[in-house]
């Protein structure tokens, strides 16, 4: 019989210089999570603090939050959510902000803005109009009732995902398909004004997908049956920042895992800090993976072929958000990219990804929340030039306070979110992918969270963890 011991030595020959020539301090836990983020962190003050267990949590960046990005204006202290906005109370999530003493409140921190539409590959107004809220609402809770019965297949996670044969059709057909064959066109705007523009073109993204970026508890939270809410001060960066000081010295940031060896007895993985060197040694009797399970993340994983057969077959569109600023922006505006073909009144027509989706006014001076929707290459790089470009189109064709050539956005913050939305093609959702995936649950002692692995918003993923934890606790 293997041994944790046996695991150790093991690893030990695989460790690179660095580690051999300072022998690195070794950490004994009961979890080891990797990744900071929603699913992540939540995961970990669970374990440890309601169960009782030992956790170590590694995180790239030097905070805890991921997705959520804080902007706070060194002028007047206030703050703007450019990444994450706000939470859907999903289960006991507005209970897990109390616990840090973090209030919380209705409020959306956006001003009211007058929308524009315009064809950015142009620059020219769409004269596109919207359907009136009270039809899109309707839309939306008509949305709801159809969806409804399909919830626990897809939410929270893949557990109960159909096998081939009982896949409903209506997942696989493209999502303005979906939309069009119940008429829930007009819900269409909202759905991807939202959060359904994450996955790109949204009309053509199977359904099943789209569902993932906007399903069951945001129609819930659009149409008041569900409260959404964000910290009263501090902006989302608060609850994370309450997480890491409870955390404390169980966090190790600005790190990565180098190497690893897992087995049906435990895992041991070697953690570099990127900014000391410093190897640490982390042997658990589990892991919680908590980061998207793209090649690079995997790589020092040490996946069989079988698990990297599975994870591999994932694609990703990667976003990207920042503040710009420049005072040729009209503040109070919310500049909205669509095709010209969305006129009048076509709801299910968007632009293709990689695109910039929108400049909006954020009510701090001429700070503008720019969103970038990318395709699975986009870089960071390409993002801010695309950004720039748009601008540039906007400036040149009237649409901007002057006409002035040659203006430079400054950015005074940019995120790179990504790779995220992952999805696998129609064929392989039909020979078992899920099936496939969830088979990847438990085995070597390894457990998966995160957005590839559940839904994409912060509460829902909270919710999926609070179902695995008691799988991951089991024997342990
Ligand atoms: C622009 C935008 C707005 C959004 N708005 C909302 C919203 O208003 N409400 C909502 O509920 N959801 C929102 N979401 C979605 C939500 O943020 C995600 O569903 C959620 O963050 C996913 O959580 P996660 O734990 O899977 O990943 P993340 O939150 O991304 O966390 C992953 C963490 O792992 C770290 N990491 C990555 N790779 C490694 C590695 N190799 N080793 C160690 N650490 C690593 C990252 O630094 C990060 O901290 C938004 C997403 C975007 C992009």
């Amino acid at each position: 019989m293997l041994s944790l011991a046996f695991i150790v030595l093991s690893l030990g020959t695989a460790l690179p210089l660095a580690a051999a020539t300072g022998l690195p301090d070794v950490l004994h836990r009961d979890v080891v999570v990797i990744g900071g983020g929603a699913s992540g962190a939540y995961a970990a003050v669970r374990l440890r603090d309601d169960f009782n267990k030992s956790i170590a949590l590694i995180e790239k960046r030097d905070r805890l939050g991921g997705m959520v990005n804080t902007y706070v204006d060194e002028k007047t202290g206030a703050t703007y959510d450019y990444g994450v906005q706000s939470f859907l109370n999903v289960s006991k999530a507005a209970e897990f902000f109390a616990r840090f003493n973090i209030s919380i409140g209705s409020g959306s921190t956006s001003p009211s803005l007058i929308t524009e539409y315009i064809d950015f590959n142009t620059g020219k107004k769409v004269d596109f109009t919207p359907p009136s809220s009270s039809k899109q609402l309707a839309a939306i809770a008509k949305f709801l009732k159809v969806i409804e019965p399909w919830e626990s297949m897809l939410s929270p996670g893949y557990w109960n995902f159909p096998q081939t044969n009982n896949i409903p059709e209506d997942f696989l057909i493209p999502f303005g398909e979906f939309l069009t064959k119940y008429g829930l066109e007009d819900g269409a705007p909202l759905i991807y004004s939202t959060t359904g523009l994450g996955v790109g073109n949204m009309s053509e993204v199977a359904t099943m997908f789209a569902l993932q970026s906007f399903g069951w508890d945001m129609a819930r939270g659009m149409t008041g049956k569900m409260g959404l809410f964000s910290p009263t001060s501090g902006g989302n960066q608060a609850l994370y920042n309450a997480i890491a000081k409870n955390l404390g010295d169980d966090v190790l940031y600005s790190s990565t895992v180098i190497d690893s060896r897992r087995t049906e007895f435990g895992v041991s993985l070697a953690v570099r800090n990127h900014k000391t060197n410093k190897v640490t040694r982390i042997i658990a009797r589990r892991l919680l993976v908590a980061i998207e399970p793209t090649e690079v993340n995997m790589k020092p994983l040490d996946l069989s072929p079988s698990e990297w057969n599975t994870l591999s077959k994932f694609t990703y569109s990667n976003e990207f958000t920042g503040l710009v600023d420049n005072a040729v922006f009209n503040t109070s505006y919310y500049y909205f990219n669509l095709p010209s073909t969305a006129a009048p009144n076509h709801y299910l027509v968007f632009q293709d990804e990689p695109m910039v989706a929108s400049f909006q006014y954020t009510g701090l001076e001429h700070l503008f929340r720019v969103m970038i929707i990318g395709n699975t290459t986009s870089t960071a790089d390409e993002a801010k030039v695309l950004a720039q470009n748009s601008f540039n189109t906007l400036l040149k064709s009237g649409r901007l306070s002057k006409s002035i050539r040659d203006q430079k956005l400054s950015w005074a913050a940019f995120s790179m979110h990504g790779p995220m939305h992952a999805r696998v093609s129609v064929d392989q959702v039909k020979c078992g992918f899920f099936q496939d995936l969830y088979k990847l649950q438990g085995a070597r002692s390894t457990w998966w969270t995160g957005g590839a692995f559940s839904a994409n918003f912060q509460t829902q993923l909270w919710q999926f963890d609070d179902g695995l934890i008691p799988k991951i606790l089991e024997g342990l």
